[in-house]
């Protein structure tokens, strides 16, 4: 190698180095995009159109419109629904069909909400609370119908639904 190639060479490094300097510098004085989770979790907005967990919405008196039909048990391609009924007695003698447990498996649901689209009573929907880790697979497994529930006698309006409170995370399978 020459001399004035060598340092021809060195000038190349300096001219380079001085670019992504510059880069460096301007991206320092831009504006952070990047979100720092979990510590952004009280500012952190999902879209309400993700569809993250399968919930069954009950109102103030633990009613909800689960009729126990099953149809969105058939119509899950991925068989993760299961609808557990059990029959009741009417006050006038007659048999009805209630539901006793409404079971979704977050580990096998495509989120696909072919559930929801097809279910005549809009028993249920997809809230955008992402957070559904866990360390046992068998906790994916939610029942739906809180303890104690029943089907709302009356069709009313449909229950306000927050992004709180819409689950019953203890009822989750053990
Ligand atoms: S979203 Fe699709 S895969 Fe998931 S439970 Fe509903 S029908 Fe089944
Ligand atoms: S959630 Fe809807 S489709 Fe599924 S069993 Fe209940 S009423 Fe029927």
């Amino acid at each position: 190698m020459s001399f004035s190639s060598y340092i021809q060479g060195i000038f190349t490094g300096l001219r380079s180095l001085a670019g992504g300097m510059r880069i460096t510098w301007r991206e320092f004085r831009t504006a952070k995009v990047t979100m720092e989770y979990p510590e952004n979790r009280k500012t952190l907005a999902i879209s309400d159109r993700w569809r993250s967990e399968l919930i069954m919405p009950h109102d103030e008196q633990n009613e909800h419109a689960c009729t126990a039909c099953g149809i969105c048990m058939i119509n899950c391609p991925n068989d993760t629904i299961n609808v557990i009924s059990a029959t009741t007695d009417t006050i006038d003698g007659k048999k009805k069909k209630i539901l006793d447990k409404h079971l979704w498996d977050y580990g096998s649901c495509t989120f696909c909400n072919l559930c929801v689209i097809t279910c005549p009573s809009d028993a249920i929907i997809f809230n955008n609370d992402f957070e559904g880790a866990v360390y046992d697979r068998k906790k994916l497994v939610h029942q739906l119908n809180h303890e104690g529930s029943k089907l709302r006698e009356k069709k009313g309006e449909p229950v306000k639904v927050t992004r709180e409170g819409t689950t019953d995370k203890a009822n989750r399978q053990e």
